[in-house]
């Protein structure tokens, strides 16, 4: 078509599916490149014979941003995706309790008065003040930070109150509840960012306040099947998608990226360049040296980054019993946190979550079987562990600590299938910076403005999606990630759109 622009997506994690949809519903020419042979980056699906487990994401937050992302693509979320509410959201694992947690406001109340009596008051005054912080704060996080203008706009300047500054999320936690245990569980969510609960900024508390307040939602399926639901829409759309094609460089030519060139050396000449890679590795390795002023890879490297995770992908010839989401605190919470966080040797004692999703959804393991998703917070590529070494050992403590603290005895002979991924795996198979599987870190100093922004500051017309990059990692962020930067080049292209999203 004559004129039509031409936008090529390097990379099919949830971000680059978002644009690609979005914008090739807008009438762009849309090509994706997808290094791995399916879509979904770390929310592809992974099959292990007849067990279906998700690489990474196992809930989603705020299917609402979703379902409006959908819709300015042309389709209904409704109609493609089903949706199931849980609850009990999850299990938490004290070493002396368990407690189910409920967005049910009353269940809550009554689950906190049996787990730490007298306590159960301090809810109904989290919920309310959270509310609030949560109204503020996150109409903030779906603008564009692409001109420093945009740091002084009434909303941003409404929010600086809300933003708990010089606390952190378990200090405002604590504060609520005055309880340092019953704290935990309104801050462990600190891990979905990759962060310490002592180290992420107070304002993070706008994410237990959405669990509570929205639930968190399981897709039939799992997780990967929005991905492939959006790489369907993004084709019906008109996209192309380049499965198992992996980008090699951008190609920028007087500080502007005109395509790319894939690893088999052809060029592809776009007129702009969408990158879903994770950002620390696409800044190190998608770029000729000396192109990026402001993220020379001494830069990149100078940065703070999440912790990575150790992973288990288990299919069982057997059922246990076991919640669709199981959250297991360590005996020494705080000491396992330091460890991960300052990148020391891993310790036996540890924290893990596990994800038994075929309980509720028999679509991911045959009947009697199940497949469970274990996940074990451990320092990213900077700490001491040599994952080449170390992972053996290491999926032992894991197994040893899934029957001892879960009660799962005898699980080692129930293992029919298996896939570990260690850190290293995350860098050199998923192609992340350090292995730190969230990203960069969501400190304040590294977030809004000061976050690699949707419209890179680096190269003109070129775009940057993804957990790595503003608003952050999450799918919700991710998903508008996508939009922002699908509205700024609609925008730069003079076309006209609807979007849910405030402001670009
Ligand atoms: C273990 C884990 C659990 C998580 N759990 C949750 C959760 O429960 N809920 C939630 O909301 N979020 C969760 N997240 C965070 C986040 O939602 C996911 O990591 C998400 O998949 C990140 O999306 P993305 O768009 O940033 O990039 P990615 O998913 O990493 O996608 C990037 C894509 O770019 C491709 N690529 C890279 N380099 C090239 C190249 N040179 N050429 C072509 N293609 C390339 C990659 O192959 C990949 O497909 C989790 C993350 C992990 C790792």
């Amino acid at each position: 078509m004559g004129g039509q622009k031409h936008v090529v997506v390097v990379g099919a994690g949830p971000g680059g599916l978002t644009a690609a949809m979005i914008l090739a519903h807008r009438g762009l020419r849309v090509s994706v490149f997808e290094a791995a042979a399916t879509v979904g980056g770390r929310n592809a699906a992974m099959r292990l014979g007849p067990y279906c487990f998700d690489v990474g994401p196992t809930f989603l937050m705020l299917s609402g941003i979703l379902d409006e992302v959908f819709h300015e693509a042309g389709a209904a979320m409704g109609s493609l995706l089903e949706m199931r509410r849980l609850d009990p959201m999850y299990r938490l694992y004290y070493p002396d309790r368990q407690m189910d947690i409920s967005s049910d406001a009353e269940r809550m109340k009554q689950e906190i008065a049996r787990c730490f009596p007298g306590r159960e008051h301090h809810y109904d005054a989290f919920f309310k003040r959270e509310s609030l912080r949560f109204k503020r704060l996150f109409p903030c996080l779906q603008k564009s930070y692409h001109r420093l203008s945009t740091m002084f706009s009434p909303d941003l300047l409404r929010a600086l109150p809300h933003l708990a500054l010089g606390r952190s999320l378990f200090d405002v936690m604590f504060g609520r509840f005055g309880d340092a245990d019953l704290a935990l569980s309104f801050t462990f969510q600190s891990k979905y960012l990759g962060m310490s609960p002592w180290a992420c900024p107070g304002l993070f508390s706008i994410i237990p306040y959405i669990e509570h307040a929205y639930g968190i939602l399981h897709p039939q399926g799992g997780l990967s099947r929005i991905s492939e639901v959006m790489a369907d829409v993004a084709r019906q759309n008109g996209a192309e998608l380049h499965l198992g094609t992996a980008v090699k460089q951008v190609v920028v030519r007087q500080g502007r990226a005109v395509g790319v060139q894939l690893a088999d050396g052809t060029v592809l000449e776009g007129d702009d360049v969408v990158i879903n890679a994770d950002f620390g590795y696409a800044a190190t390795q998608l770029f000729a040296p000396g192109t990026l002023r402001k993220y020379t890879p001494a830069r990149v490297a100078a940065k703070k980054y999440s912790c990575s995770t150790f992973m288990l992908y288990l299919g069982l010839d057997r059922l246990f019993e076991l919640p669709h989401h199981a959250v297991v605190f360590a005996r020494d919470y705080r000491a396992n946190i330091k460890a991960v966080f300052d990148g020391q040797a891993t310790t036996p004692d540890i924290s893990f979550y596990v994800r038994n999703a075929s309980r509720t959804d028999p679509s991911l393991a045959p009947a009697g079987h199940s497949a469970l998703y274990v996940l074990t917070p451990v320092a990213n590529l900077r700490g001491v562990v040599d994952w080449s070494s170390a992972a053996g050992a290491f999926r032992e403590v894991v197994l040893d600590a899934l029957e001892q603290r879960l009660g799962l005895k005898g699980l080692r002979g129930h293992i029919v299938a298996e896939r570990v991924v260690t850190p290293l795996d995350w860098q050199d198979e998923f192609r992340v910076y350090a292995g730190a599987t969230f990203n960069l870190a969501h400190n304040l100093g590294q977030m809004i403005y000061l976050r690699p922004r949707n419209k890179f500051e680096d190269v003109d017309h070129c775009y940057l999606v993804g957990g790595g990059t503003h608003p952050g990692s999450g799918l919700p962020t991710i998903y508008e990630s996508g939009r922002i930067a699908a509205n700024l080049i609609a925008r730069a292209h003079g076309l006209s759109f609807i979007s849910g999203n405030l402001e670009v």
